[in-house]
């Protein structure tokens, strides 16, 4: 699924990254207190509820004395804005309404896009509110108080943010939309294995024309699902292209993997796991998108009882990183155990889309914290893992509220990841975990707690 663009505006120094770094849960965008540095635009992935989307700080929006924005800048916010479904508007609480402000307001009503104001640095919920009160006058509705640096208002804000996205797209017939794509290097099967499940079975409801120019979306609906089937292009005409056989065209492999939800993932049984497989593995798990591993011309393989377990053993050897995925071994040529692809995709799907309460994930990390016990550092600092909560789904993902994130190596990570999946399943799905510290957390206390004191 493509995913609908948030566009962060405003003037600098208003806490646009301070509040991306929230959104997106990530501490990739730099905060700085220089007004004008000029950035590229980040893209980052934010996700709230069931919905993922992507956030884009266009960099501070700065204006020269004629109060015109400086044309580099402004040709950046452009570009973010035209393939932007919502512009976040943000602005700065404690300094008020500025003329600034009044003029990216005007200019954003140009743009097809909904809009919405987030007016930051309102540390008090209530008295928020009341500073909130005059951007009313921008014209863009209801201003929303937050503290990007406390938290406070943000979940408000995000319920907004994605009652205003568009709708998940839905079939004719109201079912779920499933993105699914088949992935894999040259002459593993694709075409064959696509051919194989359109072909036993009638279910094609339509092709549609995809998003890019040479790619032709198919729907199939199976197991009560409408899956769109990406073609990767390499599917469908690889034979007709002016490329030798032996190109690869990888980006566009890596484009189908994003706009996916589950990826179907093909390997040769005959030639084994390459390094392009691993590559396309890699990207899969990184991209946080389930997937089914099928291992193709099984019907090629001389086989006996024993054969499939170390055949299996030695594929998942070198795709590691997926050993939370289903392996099937089916047969293009002969259809075996093409019926079976659907079946495991739709599990693989409902474990990426997963929840489960913030009660039940902490028994399992409690009951993981008894029988193995968090590291301690060569000066006697002992790791302490408080409590744990499910913050997304599609991929799960997890906070983990620790002590110290240092103090907790790959070992340990690994195990609480093993754990989870242990005591609550989820295969067919990656999972991310993010470990915060309270150093961190207090820090962003002590910051706010000065800037409160600061009057501006
Ligand atoms: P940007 O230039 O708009 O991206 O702004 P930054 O995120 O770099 O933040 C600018 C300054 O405002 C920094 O010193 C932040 O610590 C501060 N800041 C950001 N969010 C808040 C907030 O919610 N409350 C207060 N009091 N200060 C904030
Ligand atoms: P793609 O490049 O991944 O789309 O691969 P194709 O579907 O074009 O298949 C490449 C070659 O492998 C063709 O010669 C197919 O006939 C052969 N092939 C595909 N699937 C199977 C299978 O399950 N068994 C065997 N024996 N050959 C297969």
């Amino acid at each position: 699924m493509a995913r609908p663009i948030v566009a962060i505006i405003g003037r600098p120094n208003v806490g646009k990254s301070t509040l991306v770094n929230r959104l997106c849960r990530s501490r990739d965008a730099i905060v700085h207190d220089q007004p004008g540095v000029t950035r590229d635009r980040s893209y980052q992935e934010g996700f709230w509820a069931d919905r993922e989307f992507t956030v884009v700080d266009t960099g501070g929006l700065v204006f020269n004395d004629e109060s015109e924005f400086l044309p580099e800048i402004r040709q950046q916010a452009e570009l973010a804005l035209t393939e932007a479904a919502i512009a976040l508007i943000i602005v700065d609480g404690q300094q008020g309404l500025t003329v600034a402000d009044e003029a990216i307001a005007e200019w954003i009503r140009s743009y097809d896009c909904k809009a919405l104001v987030a007016v930051n640095k309102c540390e008090s919920p209530e008295i928020g509110l009341s500073m909130a009160a005059e951007f009313w006058r921008l014209g863009l509705g209801n201003p929303y108080p937050v503290s990007a640096i406390h938290g406070v208002g943000t979940g408000d804000l995000m319920d907004k943010v994605v009652e205003l996205l568009p709708p998940k797209e839905l079939d004719a017939e109201g079912k779920d939309n499933i993105q699914v794509s088949i992935i894999g290097r040259p002459n593993v099967g694709k075409s064959s294995l696509l051919n194989a499940i359109s072909g036993e079975n009638r279910a094609i409801v339509s092709s549609i024309r995809g998003t890019t120019r040479d790619t032709i979306d198919t729907s199939i609906i199976r197991e009560n699902r409408c899956w769109r089937l990406i073609d990767t292009a390499g599917i469908r005409r690889r034979k007709s292209v002016q490329y030798g056989p032996e190109f690869f065209g990888i980006n566009r492999s890596f484009k189908a993997i994003e706009r996916s939800d589950v990826c179907l993932l093909v390997v040769d049984a005959l030639e084994g796991v390459t390094e392009q497989d691993q590559r396309l593995a890699g990207r899969i798990e990184q991209e946080g998108r389930a997937c089914l591993i099928i291992v193709n011309k099984w019907d090629a393989v001389e086989k006996d009882t024993y054969t499939m377990p170390i055949i299996e053993k030695e594929l998942r050897a070198k795709l590691y990183f997926l050993d939370w995925a289903k392996m099937l071994f089916t047969s293009a040529l002969t259809g075996k155990r093409v019926e079976h692809i659907f079946r495991l995709a739709s599990l693989a799907v409902e474990q990426h889309r997963r929840r489960v309460s913030t009660s039940v994930v902490n028994e399992v990390i409690s009951e993981a914290l008894s029988w193995r016990s968090p590291p301690t550092s060569r000066g006697g600092r002992q790791g302490r893992l408080y409590y744990a909560t499910q913050v997304a789904s599609a991929p799960p993902s997890f906070t983990l509220f620790v002590n110290e994130p240092k103090l907790f190596g790959d070992s340990y990570r690994r195990y609480i990841e093993r754990q989870l999946r242990e005591g609550l399943g989820f295969e067919g799905t990656p999972l991310k975990l993010f470990w915060r510290g309270k150093q961190q957390r207090e820090v962003e206390r002590e910051i706010a707690r000065k800037q409160n004191n600061t009057p501006s």
